[in-house]
């Protein structure tokens, strides 16, 4: 049985890292950081998603606010909240919770984005500086992502990583992060349209999925002993159980976790990370103001 990566306890432990930073504000009579997080309409994922950053925030003491706006707002006035975030200097950073409503152009509202204020590293100022290997914020989930690989000790130096997916939120930045000098993974990155996935899965000492399709990974595509990454979540309907559904990743982890060397469980694996890691930029801003 594999090692199993655990990502409650490991984003915990940002946490707490987090925690003893702010009461270091604080003590010196500092304002604590201050994360926003911008909504447009009633998606109950996002607003669940939205609801747990705000709990979060609390419990490492951080201020948040939550700019909760009809579905049916303007671009105009949608650009406007974020003209307001940009300027308010009592607030560190934010992040545009996806989807946006319709009439609401994704790529505008990315290039109205301070770049300073961008905790999700969506504007293409920071893309191109993760692409450039600068100082920037990380994206959330890629970044937790090498923080579970990290702080778990496994060796990525020469190894073969293979990402499958190419998101711009995962797999792309992913790729960019694990090609850093600091990590030096040899990598490769999987889609839709790539031949014989399975064998090349099987070439990777550290494979990654996010590609979104629950349990597609089965013990077929990875080889022995490798480290086993999955970024996927879904709920999927289960009538047996108590809540009447079971969450699960991309990765079958009853069945790959009997031959890989280590694996992260869906869930308590990445999910947990990437509210941390999003924590870590909105400290990192907050520092940076100093
Ligand atoms: P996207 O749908 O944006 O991208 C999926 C990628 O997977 C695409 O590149 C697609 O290829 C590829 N893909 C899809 N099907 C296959 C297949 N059968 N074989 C090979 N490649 C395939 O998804 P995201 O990157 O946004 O998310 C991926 C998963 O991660 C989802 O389950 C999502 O819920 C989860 N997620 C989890 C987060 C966390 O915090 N843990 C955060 C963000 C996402 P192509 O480009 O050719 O279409």
């Amino acid at each position: 049985m594999a090692h199993i990566i655990d990502g409650k306890l490991i984003s915990d432990t940002i946490k707490t890292e987090i925690a003893t930073s702010v009461k270091g504000l604080l003590d010196k009579g500092l304002r604590a950081p201050h994360l926003a997080a911008v909504i447009a309409g009633d998606d109950g994922a996002a607003l669940s998603y939205v609801s747990s950053i705000e709990k979060q925030c609390k419990g490492v003491g951080f201020m948040s606010s939550v700019y909760h706006l009809s579905p049916n707002i303007t671009e105009e006035e949608f650009l406007a909240t974020i003209d307001f975030l940009n300027n308010d200097d009592e607030i560190d950073g934010y992040i545009i919770q996806m989807p946006l409503p319709k009439q609401i152009s994704i790529d505008k509202v990315t290039a109205h984005v301070s770049p300073a204020k961008d905790m999700d590293c969506f504007h293409p100022e920071n893309m191109g500086n993760l692409l450039l290997g600068k100082e920037c914020y990380l994206p959330a989930t890629p970044h937790g992502v090498i923080e579970l690989i990290q702080r778990s000790g496994i060796e990525t130096s020469g190894k073969n990583c293979v990402i499958v997916g190419r998101s711009n939120i995962v797999g792309k930045p992913l790729s960019m992060l694990m090609l850093q000098k600091s990590i030096n993974a040899t990598v490769t990155v999987c889609h839709s349209r790539t031949e014989n996935l399975p064998q090349v899965c099987r070439r990777a000492d550290i494979l990654i999925v996010a590609i979104g399709q629950p349990e597609m990974i089965t013990a077929e595509y990875v080889k022995e002993g490798a480290t086993v990454i999955d970024v996927g979540i879904h709920r999927l309907d289960a009538p047996d159980q108590p809540k009447g559904y079971r969450l699960c990743g991309d990765v079958k982890f009853d069945e790959v976790s009997q031959i890989c060397g280590a694996i992260t469980p869906t869930p308590g694996g990445t999910g947990a990370m990437t509210t941390a890691c999003l924590l870590q930029n909105t400290l990192t801003a907050r520092m940076k103001k100093m």
